[in-house]
């Protein structure tokens, strides 16, 4: 009678089923209420029809404000209904109440959810960074970067092996002989890894290789892959797809939460815009908004963001100090041979100077930046550059 949230399946009060080719199938229903806003400056007449169709549908209805335009409805909570009512003229917003509330929105009693991955940790007063190759490209290469990432303690390699390329044509990554790189270097040196999933039939085999699951801006409406990753029991990285508002983000969000996958990290990697000079334009009040409207650690990628090596600080930088919790960066010993993303990949060097940055952002509102170092190390990570 319970699901996975502890939400009543109201089999007996408010079964319903579906008519399909393939006989009859149940429904179920996860929230008795509903609030309806309606249209402002809607005739008095409009009403009665939107009241008659909401008891049609199996609702107690009442108004929440003297100016009749907040509906309560108590009843079935079929999606179909929602959807109807959303499509309707006079309906401005549908929101869920009572225990269907978001998963992933900030409530006065929730504290913020900590995200840790390996040595990393994200949210709640911690930060931490993510640092690696746009793609795996060798395991000579990889394990290089990789030891000199953990030398600046990094916690956490991220590498793609399953690219979403723009162009078929373009480079592919290395698919499952990637992966097998990734596991090398993680066992090898110990370090976190992150990669992307592209494919939901892939989510099971990553899962079992990986310690955290990276959803790109390109699969972030995928909707059967968010549903996969939200089963992995892996924490998800999830990336803003390039032209969604930040509601569509939240709800990309909730996609993975609503399979009882709290371990979600937002992360703003810029959206697409009218202007070129960067190759996304990275929404840092979008930054700001998530950080205080959900419970969720939100992090920058600012390397997708630039498009550009020589702007990757100042937009890391720019996130911290929005209040992200955190930042994911491409590096690569030689950007000019780099498979992809070569022109937005730095050195370990400028890593170096960027999470010397972050650093200090981070403890300007008390926040610590955890990397893998020994206790006394990561007091000196600063110390080629002194806090000024
Ligand atoms: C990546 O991280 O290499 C990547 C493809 O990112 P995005 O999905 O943000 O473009
Ligand atoms: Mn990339």
């Amino acid at each position: 009678m319970f699901d996975a949230h502890g939400d009543v399946r109201l089999y007996s009060l408010f079964q319903d089923s579906v008519s399909t080719p393939l006989g009859v199938i149940e429904t179920t229903y996860r929230s008795k209420t509903m609030l309806v806003r309606l249209r402002s400056g809607l005739a008095s007449a409009a009403l009665d029809p939107i009241l008659a169709l909401c008891r049609g549908l199996g609702y107690s209805v009442r108004f929440l404000d003297e100016g009749r335009r907040l509906l309560e409805l108590s009843g079935p909570g079929d999606r179909t209904h929602r959807t109807r009512l959303e499509d309707h003229p006079d309906v401005a917003e549908v929101v869920d109440a009572g225990d269907s509330h978001e998963r992933h929105a900030r409530a006065v009693d929730r504290p913020d959810t900590i995200v840790r991955v390996g040595e990393a940790a994200f949210g709640g007063g911690h930060a931490s960074i993510a640092a690696g190759p746009c793609s795996v490209e060798d395991y000579e290469s990889l394990l290089e970067l990789a030891k000199g990432a953990l030398e600046l303690g990094v916690p956490l390699l991220r590498g793609g092996v399953y690219k979403p390329r723009t162009s078929p044509y373009s480079f592919q990554g290395l698919g499952a002989a990637g992966l097998e790189m990734l596991a090398a270097v993680r066992a090898e040196t110990g370090i976190a890894v992150v990669t992307e999933v592209l494919d939901p039939r892939d989510v099971e085999r990553v899962a079992q290789v990986v310690d955290m699951i990276q959803i790109g801006t390109r699969s972030a409406t995928n909707f059967p892959l968010l549903t996969e990753v939200g089963k992995s029991g892996k924490p998800v990285l999830l990336k803003r797809g390039f032209g969604a508002t930040v509601r569509e983000f939240q709800l990309s969000a909730e996609y993975i939460l609503d399979e009882g996958n709290e371990e979600v990290v937002l992360c703003e990697r810029g959206v697409r815009s009218f202007d070129s000079t960067t190759r996304n334009l990275l929404d840092v009040g979008a930054v700001a908004h998530l950080s205080a409207a959900t419970h969720l650690p939100v992090i920058v990628d600012p390397s997708h963001a630039a498009g550009r090596a020589d702007l990757v600080a100042p937009l890391a930088r720019a996130g911290m100090a929005a209040g992200a919790d955190g930042l994911i960066v491409e590096i690569h010993e030689n950007p000019a041979t780099a498979l992809s993303d070569g022109q937005q990949a730095i050195s370990l060097e400028q890593l170096r100077g960027i999470i010397s940055d972050a650093r200090k952002i981070a403890a300007m509102d008390g926040r610590s930046f955890d990397l893998s170092l020994p206790k006394e190390q990561k007091k000196d990570i600063s110390a080629k550059e002194p806090i000024s």
